[in-house]
């Protein structure tokens, strides 16, 4: 793997290679301690807020024994009227091995990659536009495999804001590969027909029935123009209590708004698999770094 941009462009055993190599990072590499392996070095550059992906890719970084920078947009040469381009082909000379992008704007990264922009750099997307987030998704395919074994017929209900969320397209791309049947539910001002292998319920409590996962979203409020609703959402598809079916497991991309997508008193009895989504994130990005640089060519 030279550049990893979206779900789409990984084969179904290259996301198995990523998967076993997680499981033997989660059994033998604990957090907290550092274990040296690789010499390269990994640029961080976020665009966007973020907090588990961008300290995740972090901590996998240090514990490959990569170095690792982070950029600060705010304080770059950006700010003084640099492209991006120019940016990247300049960490490469300064001897960067891997960029960890996240961008606002949908096909960056792809373009990035095709027009050869990142130069002798490899590029990771860490999450752009509403298009994709395919690490967030790796880990919760991880996630699930640990927890339901096989997804091969499971029912993952993803509620909430579907149209503006990288999340759910990753996730739908990757899970319906590999035979979970996705029943999306959500208004319909947070449908988004164009996509594909889903099925669509807005009545959150026929949705949720038999569920064996159950995904809240955040709602996306930095991409949406309109007014939400909230008051009518929060009726009508919270996640709660009431609605969550016992046998199923409550997960969610984070950063949870409590009260508004899930409720605080689900969250606070039910939430311990999100608390590890972030955790499996950390072997999950290892695996993707660690087959990353592999391919890198210095
Ligand atoms: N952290 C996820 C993302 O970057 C989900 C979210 O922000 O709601 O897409």
């Amino acid at each position: 793997m030279k550049h990893l941009i979206d779900i789409k462009s990984l084969k179904n055993d290259e996301i198995l290679e990523i998967i076993e190599l997680a499981k033997y990072y989660e059994k033998n590499v604990p957090l907290g301690t550092q274990k040296k392996k690789q010499k390269g070095s990994v640029a961080l550059l976020f665009f966007e807020n973020s907090t588990r992906t961008r300290f995740s890719f972090e901590m996998a970084s240090r514990k490959l024994g990569f170095d690792v920078f982070n950029f600060e947009a705010q304080k770059s040469s950006i700010l003084k009227g640099e492209g991006f381009f120019d940016t990247l082909n300049n960490l490469n000379a300064i001897g960067c091995d891997i960029a960890v992008i996240r961008h606002s704007r949908e096909g960056f990264i792809e373009e990035l990659a095709q027009k050869n922009y990142s130069y002798g750099l490899s590029l990771i997307n860490a999450g752009e536009g509403k298009s994709a987030h395919p690490t967030q998704a790796l880990l919760d395919f991880y996630t699930l495999n640990k927890h339901l074994g096989t997804l091969e017929g499971k029912k993952i209900v993803i509620v909430g804001d579907i149209v503006h969320s990288r999340v759910a397209k990753s996730n739908i791309e990757l899970l319906s590969r590999f035979g979970a049947q996705v029943v999306c539910c959500s208004p319909d001002y947070f449908e988004d027909w164009t996509l594909e292998h889903i099925k669509y319920e807005p009545n959150i409590n026929i949705a949720l029935k038999d569920a064996d996962a159950v995904m809240g979203l955040r709602i996306q409020k930095e991409r949406i123009e309109n007014n939400v609703p909230y008051a009518q959402y929060i009726a009508d598809y919270q996640i709660n209590e009431k609605n969550m079916p016992d046998s199923a497991i409550l997960m969610h991309p984070g950063p949870v708004n409590r009260d508004v997508e899930i409720s605080s008193t689900l969250l606070d009895t039910k939430g311990e698999i999100i608390i590890e989504q972030p955790r499996n994130g950390v072997f999950v990005r290892m695996a993707v770094l660690d087959l990353i640089f592999e391919g890198v060519q210095r």
